[in-house]
């Protein structure tokens, strides 16, 4: 062979072998060919490629190419006894047997071997096969374009060996990768970021995009399920990682979708997506947060969320220099309705009253359940002009009865109101003072809203001493308890026929108080019970000792509704009658007209059970609640009190005059007396003169007064 035929030949090889580098067939084969073609143009008689064994003691041969021309004795490498085998070649080594020594020499002779050269083939940096050229004719001088040659193959081999394993781990973690792909729900695919051609999707993706996604733009996915804003996100140079939820209005789910830079297998850096169907943890998330917000019973905000509104609300009026209002509501008797009725159906009416909140217009995202019976409502700044619409709303929904256990029932309230960002600045402080004006409504008789002025603050500070005064009060026998006694004057005679017992508080520590001040605070601690008997004894024992004089009247008792829920009223009632010796038929209770609780079955009965004592009954302050008439033909009443309001104006107002007339009209059908009180003037008297009232009481006739003062003007005892 001529030197420019062997260089053609040379490149011939050559260009086969890089060939092979793109080729899809294994290693081995790749090789064998390359070795063959190698050994043919070097005119070598055996080509090996072999590959040292795990133990790194022996060589196998994984291909060689051999001239079938010559004859060459096959001795395989591994039955090549120990000592013979070679040192590792870590490095290319080129031997001729004249110029070997040692133990090459002696491999060379055992082999028959005329020259020989060796080349490792390195992985990993070190040495994992290598390929021997043989030639067992002739000895050879390696020249060096020959070494180069063959170096430059082997290191073909190599790239070879090197792209195969590669192709081969990718393409077996590419092939476990989509399994595991194809098995999880979220939709995983790959976009290329400057064409954005899908270059690889899961079936969740094409799932959901309904047709094979690889291939496609990616606009064939977020159009198809999302919005072309999401497209952008793939855009290039974007974040190396992007994080987006939003909620498919289509498919009703909440999804999560992500973007993260990857190398792709080509190393080119593309943008890996995966959307996640987050529903399932959205309504958990949900959940969780509503449970932290509301309130389980109503549904409304609570307490917490409560003040991180407010404290968003006040800062903005502060900004904006506005102010905004905060109500503070509590029903009015809550505690007896609880108790009277049962628990479900306090926690009924307190899902209306929410529900009824509500439906308030400007105030439905504002209504807060705080505490048991007590509520928030926030009114904003920009709704402040119709804060008086809102409040009036509000008392409208306390105006209609409530519709529980098959029966209705009356609630009011009592409101306290307090500006934000004139009467203060802070949550806590807005709260309080708003609970303030609320306690204050209740002192004044509640069922009322008023407003916070500054001078409330020292009086909650009075609130507490009361309590504290109040219990130890009765914890010594209501002795600081003193009965005043108002007289009531027949109408046709106007001469004194009796009065009313209404007790007044002269505390050692705080001084003299007025029913007022504490009867509300003594209803709520249940302190009325004890003192309301205390009261009814007294009360009777005065009568009893008129009654020793001869002189007959009737003596009024207030008796509260807490009483009267207490299951042993009846029994109470009847002992202080018994023990004290007074003629039933002298004593008078009064229940209150503006139960909160109109529980008329249960009412008739403990009315008519204390009726068999055989006291009388009346209804007081009628007309300031919302009994009905149906209220007073069901009741065994004996006396209907019309509160004083309805006197007031009774001499111009028509509307009055209207109201007593039909009261008394009823009445007469239905037995009962009507008493009006709170006639305080010579004209108030003589329009009433026209109706069919019976009895007055009033300041006209006489203020409530000391029972020796009463006495001594009324019954002419000295
Ligand atoms: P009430 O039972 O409606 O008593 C009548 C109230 O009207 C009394 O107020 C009386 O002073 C007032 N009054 C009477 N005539 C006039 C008038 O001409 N003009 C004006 N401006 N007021 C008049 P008082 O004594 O302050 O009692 C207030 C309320 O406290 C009573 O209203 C009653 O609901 C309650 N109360 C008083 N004593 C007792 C009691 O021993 N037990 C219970 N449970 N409640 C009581
Ligand atoms: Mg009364
Ligand atoms: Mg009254």
């Amino acid at each position: 062979m001529n030197s420019t035929n062997e260089q053609k030949d040379k490149y011939k090889v050559l260009t086969k072998v890089v060939q092979q580098l793109e080729e899809e067939n294994n290693f081995e084969d790749a090789v064998g060919g390359i070795l063959e073609m190698i050994g043919k143009c070097m005119d070598f008689t055996s080509v090996t490629l072999s590959k040292i064994s795990d133990d790194t003691k022996g060589f196998y041969v994984i291909r060689r190419w051999q001239d079938d021309n010559v004859n060459v004795e096959r001795k395989e490498i591994s039955h090549i006894p120990d000592d013979i085998i070679p040192p590792v070649p870590e490095a290319v080594t080129f031997e001729s047997v004249s110029t070997s020594k040692g133990r090459v020499a002696e491999v060379l002779k055992y082999y028959n071997v005329k020259c020989l050269m060796s080349v490792p083939i390195m992985l990993n940096n070190a040495p994992a096969m290598f390929v021997t050229f043989v030639d067992v004719r002739k000895e050879r001088v390696w020249d060096e374009e020959d070494k180069n040659f063959i170096l430059d193959i082997c290191k073909l081999i190599q790239t070879i060996l090197y792209k195969r394993i590669s192709k081969n781990s990718l393409v077996s973690s590419y092939n476990a990768l989509k399994e595991i792909l194809s098995n999880i729900g979220s939709a995983v695919f790959v976009i290329d970021k400057y064409s954005k051609e899908i270059l690889f999707s899961n079936e969740a993706a094409d799932r959901m995009a309904r047709t094979k996604l690889v291939g496609k733009h990616c606009w064939d996915f977020f159009y198809s399920e999302f919005n072309q804003e999401k497209c952008k996100m793939c855009i290039p140079h974007r974040e190396k990682e992007y994080f987006t939820e939003g909620y498919d209005v289509n498919r009703r789910i909440w999804q999560e979708t992500r973007f993260d830079d990857i190398s792709w297998v080509d190393g080119r850096i593309v943008s890996l997506c995966v959307v996640t169907d987050v529903t399932e943890k959205k309504k958990y998330q949900q959940r969780i947060e509503f449970q932290a917000n509301n309130d389980f019973l109503t549904g409304l905000y609570n307490r917490m969320r409560c003040e991180e509104d407010l404290e968003l609300c006040i800062r903005e009026a502060i900004e904006d220099r506005t102010q905004g209002a905060v109500l503070f509501i509590d029903l009015d008797d809550f505690k007896h309705l609880n108790d009277g009725l049962g628990h479900q159906y306090g926690d009924l009416l307190l899902k209306m009253v929410s529900m009824g909140f509500q439906q308030i217009s400007e105030i439905e995202k504002r209504c807060y359940r705080v505490g048991g019976d007590e509520f928030i409502i926030i009114i904003e700044p920009s709704y402040m002009d119709r804060m008086d619409r809102i409040i009036s709303d509000i008392r409208k929904l306390f105006e209609k009865p409530w519709f529980i256990k098959d029966s209705e029932y009356y609630c009011t309230m009592s409101m306290g109101i307090v500006y934000y960002n004139k009467d203060g600045q802070d949550v806590n402080d807005i709260i309080k003072k708003a609970d303030i004006a609320m306690y204050d409504a209740k002192k004044s008789g509640k069922n009322r809203c008023i407003f916070y002025n500054k001078g409330e603050d020292i009086q909650k500070g009075e609130h507490l001493d009361i309590e504290k005064n109040m219990r130890y009060a009765v914890s010594i026998g209501c002795n600081e308890f003193e009965i005043y006694i108002q007289p009531i004057v027949d109408m046709n005679t106007e001469k004194c026929i009796g009065g009313e017992a209404l007790v007044r508080w002269n505390s050692g520590k705080l001084g003299f108080l007025s029913p007022g001040q504490f009867i509300p605070m003594a209803e709520n601690l249940g302190l009325i019970t004890p003192i309301g008997e205390y009261v009814l004894r007294q009360a009777c024992m005065f009568n009893k000792k008129w009654s020793n004089m001869g002189i007959d009247v009737r003596t009024n008792v207030n008796l509260s509704i807490i009483q009267l829920l207490q299951p042993d009223v009846v029994e109470t009632i009847e002992q202080v009658i018994t023990s004290t010796g007074v003629k039933p038929e002298n004593m008078v209770l009064e229940v209150t007209e503006s139960l909160a609780i109109n529980d008329m079955a249960r009412m008739k009965d403990i009315i008519s059970r204390i009726k068999k004592i055989g006291v009388k009954i009346a209804l007081d302050d009628f007309g300031t609640g919302y009994s009905s008439l149906n209220y007073i033909k069901q009741m065994e009443l004996d006396v209907i009190k019309v509160d004083r309001t309805f006197i007031e104006d009774i001499a111009d107002d028509s509307y009055a005059q209207a109201f007593i007339k039909l009261i008394t009209d009823l009445s007469e059908v239905l037995g009962v007396k009507v008493c009006v009180e709170g006639v305080e003037t010579k004209e108030q008297l003589d329009s009433l003169k026209k109706t069919k009232v019976s009895m007055i009481q009033g300041f006209y006739f006489g203020k409530p007064m000391p029972m020796g003062e009463f006495e001594e003007k009324f019954l002419r005892v000295t």
